[in-house]
């Protein structure tokens, strides 16, 4: 596989801080970017003008007076330059998006898996994508994402318990069968790439991302670097213990924080207690959103745990921010003042409290993370010099 040669040109170190900073905080001005990036106006100028030249940036349209009376004219990265296709992996399902440089997502479906041998699905994805390449020539990369111990830095899917797969090729079987540049990268750390990027987390260079839906888990950012880990197994915080009284989760820890979070464990626990049958989530959030006393509390245990998990990260990591993303954060708005509440108890006293947001989250979010996944790969690719 040709991983080199595309439409760029050999990126420097500086070159590709010009590049990240004008695709996360979208136009800036010369000057603007000289200061950014720390780099002399004339060191700025020779960059810009070799990016301007292979159409990687362009001269913005909204050309901005200064006080000197010479316009300055902001600078932004190029969205058509290159496209990817980002997919999703569950155990019945891909979902699939193409975006361009921005992650903007120009279009986006949902497959049902034939079968989940590796094999099969390898197979399936490779022709998704093909047929999208063959509508987008512009398209020329691939990200996919998964849960579990997989990362961008390796091809391999080592295990995955859901899909039952070990030991797969997954990145040189797509690549052989697509002909295009392919990553794999667990879900959850691409989904923190696209809030660092182009999210609730653009530009800050310390942050976490914590998810909740059918699992719990978080991906961190220090320094400005997705953390692996060794392993790659940073990030999985399903199991932590937040009390030893509570329910118990499906591995038999009781009060972990899966057992309090997790959307099926939230509805189990209101049927237990109220003795109905066949709710769903949408159903739990109603009932607790009208005072419901059973579903109340459930949901204010959720929260609690949710701050004590916000709380220990943001200690160890020392966070800027943390943001709530997932299929199963309806719950928190509902109860913030437990989860604020619960975060800051848990702090250091000296300790600012950290600020806590929901990230707008969508269905195809976790394929968009595969699509930044892709978008930085493309960026690596070219970071061949000094
Ligand atoms: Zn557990």
């Amino acid at each position: 596989m040709q991983r080199f040669g595309g439409p760029w040109p050999a990126l420097t170190r500086a070159s590709r801080s010009v590049v990240l900073e004008l695709l996360v905080h979208g136009p800036l001005s010369r000057a603007e970017l000289s200061r950014r990036c720390g780099l002399s106006p004339a060191t700025l100028t020779r960059i810009t003008k070799s990016l301007v030249a292979v159409k990687m940036l362009s001269e913005s349209e909204s050309a901005q007076p200064l006080r000197t009376g010479r316009p300055s004219t902001p600078l932004a990265v190029n969205p058509d330059l290159v496209h990817v296709v980002g997919v999703n992996l569950t155990r019945s399902a891909m979902t699939l998006v193409r975006t361009d440089l921005l992650g903007r997502v120009l279009h986006n479906r949902v497959l049902t898996l034939r079968s989940t041998a590796s094999s099969s699905v390898i197979g399936q994805l490779s022709k998704a994508v093909s047929e999208q390449a063959g509508v987008d020539p512009l398209v020329r990369g691939v990200g996919v994402s998964l849960a579990g111990p997989v990362s961008a830095v390796s091809p391999f899917v080592r295990v995955s318990p859901f899909l039952g797969w070990t030991d797969v090729d997954l990145v040189t079987e797509i690549e052989d069968l697509t002909g295009l540049v392919t990553v794999v990268e667990n879900d959850v750390r691409a989904l923190t790439a696209v809030e660092h990027w182009f999210g609730g987390a653009a530009g800050v260079d310390d942050f976490v991302l914590i998810t909740v839906g059918a699992g719990v888990a978080c991906g961190v950012v220090v320094a400005g670097r997705l953390i692996d880990g060794v392993g790659a197994a940073s990030g999985q915080i399903g199991h932590l213990p937040i009390t030893s009284s509570g329910p118990l989760c499906e591995r038999g820890h009781r009060g972990c924080a899966r057992s309090y979070l997790a959307s099926s464990s939230i509805i189990a626990q209101v049927e237990q207690a109220t003795g109905r049958t066949g709710l769903d989530y949408q159903d739990v959030l109603s009932m607790a959103a009208s005072n419901n006393p059973i579903a109340r509390r459930v949901v204010e245990d959720a929260g609690y745990a949710l701050g004590q998990l916000i709380g220990t990260v943001a200690s160890v990591t020392g966070a800027a921010k943390v943001l709530v993303s997932g299929e199963g954060i309806g719950f928190v708005p509902l109860v913030m003042d437990t989860v604020v509440a619960r975060a800051a108890a848990v702090q250091h006293w000296t300790a600012t409290a950290t600020p806590i947001e929901v990230a707008a989250f969508t269905p195809t979010e976790w394929a968009r993370g595969a699509a930044v996944a892709a978008l930085r790969c493309q960026l690596d690719l070219v970071s061949v010099e000094d």
